[in-house]
């Protein structure tokens, strides 16, 4: 299994002179460290994706976008391409997070498509699937997750690089996170369906993050359970110490 994965969501966040702070404070901590047992990937906003690459460059912090479109290029205003992330340095896209979900009407099947374009232009897609507090409530958690993953991956060969995180949606931005048992019980159900659709070798390669309110104090419990291959981290990425923090908590 390849290195647990810390990936921050920076989400609508921040300045470029706080991006370059933020990453330069990374950037300094990681380069005094060896031998770290995860791999670091930060998502800033679009606009700031170049002056962070810049400032990462040479470095092990990888990078990545938000979103992507699903179509290659075009008339397209507003929206960013899979090909565009990958020309200003980006190695992964976040596709599919609940905030899409919820605020664009993304739907499972568009989700599909804009894998397929990111494979294709050599990202690494972290699809997001999760269940609403109403759905948990409901007994419907895992219903409806493995609903969404059948419907969110591409047919055919799975994307190199494809990394799902599971984020409840009602942990996310709340303080509240998913027990251990419930987290190890989402995580044991998405491995099994990746098992059955990819197969046992590439099903077993696929990292499964956790998202939702990850913090200094909760991480380490979160990632010791079975089938957790790293946290998508939204607030807590805001501030290196406390990125950080998550980060050596990896066992
Ligand atoms: C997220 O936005 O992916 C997320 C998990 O946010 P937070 O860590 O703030 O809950």
């Amino acid at each position: 299994m390849a290195r647990k994965l810390i990936a921050g969501n920076w989400k609508m966040n921040g300045t470029v002179a706080s991006a370059l702070a933020l990453v330069g404070d990374l950037a300094a901590r990681a380069g005094s460290t060896d031998g770290r047992p995860c791999e670091l990937l930060v998502c800033p906003p679009t606009p700031f994706l170049v002056p962070v690459h810049a400032a990462l460059a040479g470095g092990e912090i990888a990078l990545g976008g938000q979103d992507c479109h699903e179509n290659a290029a075009g008339a397209h205003t507003g929206d960013t391409s899979a090909a565009l992330l990958s020309d200003v340095g980006c190695s992964y896209v976040i596709l599919g997070h609940s905030e899409r979900r919820g605020d664009h009407g993304e739907t499972s099947g568009l989700i599909a498509l804009k894998c397929q374009r990111a494979q294709e232009c050599g990202l690494k897609p972290i699809v997001c699937v999760g269940e609403t507090e109403a759905e948990r409530t409901a007994g419907r958690a895992l219903e409806v997750i493995e609903t969404q993953l059948r419907a969110s991956l591409p047919a055919g060969a799975p994307p190199p690089g494809l990394v799902i995180a599971y984020e409840p949606v009602w942990a996310i931005g709340t303080g509240r996170t998913a027990t251990s048992d419930d987290v190890a019980e989402v995580h044991g159900h998405i491995r099994a369906l990746l098992v059955e659709l990819l197969g046992r070798s590439a099903g077993a390669a696929v990292r499964i993050l956790y998202g939702g309110s990850v913090k200094p104090g909760n991480a380490a419990e979160l990632l010791s359970v079975p089938d957790v291959d790293g946290a998508l981290v939204g607030g807590a990425s805001l501030q290196a110490e406390d990125f950080w923090a998550i980060a050596s908590s990896c066992p």
